[in-house]
């Protein structure tokens, strides 16, 4: 199908670009990528009246290192976080969840603002700002605001900002971790995760001392399993310890049956990811413990 009758524009600046989607009164749309709205379009799941495009904006795209946090331009492009040496040594969770991020061509376009913007419930950037408590900093015409990933994703497909805001800006908390692994299955690789986590550890040789624990592809949003962490660095740091873990994780969380597969069986890959990931994150820390 072709999209329905829209107009566009490509302003140069922030302001610019808010003052167009202000003049729409909310039938406006951004595009980034164009990766998820362009298929939304043709499909005529969305009819815009204006696409207000962001990409003619300039210094809307940078990884930076801030010591303890590291900002991110929301026109950064998948595949610059998925090669960034930065990236790697600071937010290694992220390093290795971009490559699992759709296929290469989707990774050359596809920005972090719009992903975040577009909240898929299985797409990694949205998993990893719950993971590391990202702050996403938008801009509209009432100024600028920063909102804590945990408020930002509303439902599927629904973030919390209005209609005339734009994503200007991610940070990602540099973390404090012995160790850490990313575990996913799609059906192909480069599809949409059926379950996914991600998972980080500090320990000391006989004990956890911490853990942060995020998942997707199991509810209407990326989860952050708060109470998870809590439990499992209460438990002896033994040779059960991942079969355990994994029912823990799997108690969290209800999918429902969807036409890509029943909530019983992402409940099942998710345990045997959380096993796996709890093993692969020990080891990691066994190593610098
Ligand atoms: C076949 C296919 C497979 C895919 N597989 C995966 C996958 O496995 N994992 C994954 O994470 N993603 C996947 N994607 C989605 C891909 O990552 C997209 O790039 C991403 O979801 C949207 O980014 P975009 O920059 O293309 O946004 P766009 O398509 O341009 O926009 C998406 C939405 O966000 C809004 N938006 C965009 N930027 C902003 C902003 N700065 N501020 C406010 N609103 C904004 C737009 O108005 C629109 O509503 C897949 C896409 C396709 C087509």
């Amino acid at each position: 199908m072709k999209p329905a009758k829209f107009d566009y524009i490509a302003p140069s600046t922030v302001d610019l670009a808010i003052e167009a989607l202000v003049a729409s009164n909310g039938e406006g749309k951004v595009l980034a990528g164009g990766q998820s709205l362009l298929p939304l379009l043709n499909f005529r799941m969305a009819r815009p009246s204006i696409l207000v495009d962001l990409n003619r904006i300039e210094g809307l795209s940078y990884i930076e290192d801030r010591e303890d946090r590291i900002a991110i331009g929301a026109l950064t492009r998948h595949r610059d976080l998925e090669h960034s040496p930065l990236v790697a040594a600071r937010l290694p969770v992220m390093s290795a969840a971009m490559r699992h991020v759709a296929h290469l061509a989707i990774r050359n376009r596809g920005t972090i603002g719009g992903s975040l913007s577009h909240a898929d419930p299985a797409a990694e950037l949205p998993m990893l700002a719950m993971f590391y408590d990202a702050s996403i900093a938008v801009r509209g015409p009432k100024g600028l605001r920063t909102i804590a990933a945990e408020d930002f994703f509303v439902d599927a497909l629904t973030n919390c900002l209005e209609p005339d805001e734009i994503v200007v800006e991610v940070e990602f908390p540099v973390l404090d971790h012995d160790g850490w692994a990313f575990e996913e299955v799609a059906r192909r690789f480069g599809d949409f995760a059926l379950a996914s986590i991600a998972l980080s550890v500090r320990r000391t040789e006989t004990k956890l001392e911490g853990a942060r624990i995020a998942v997707m592809g199991v509810a209407d949003t990326p989860l952050r399993l708060r109470e998870a962490e809590q439990e499992l660095v209460a438990l002896p740091l033994d040779a059960q310890l991942p079969e355990r873990f994994s029912e823990i994780v799997a108690s969290k969380v209800s999918p429902n049956d969807d036409l890509h597969a029943s909530g019983e069986y992402r409940t099942h890959l998710l345990k045997q990811l959380s096993k796996r990931a709890l093993r692969t994150a020990l080891e990691a820390g066994e190593r610098t413990a």
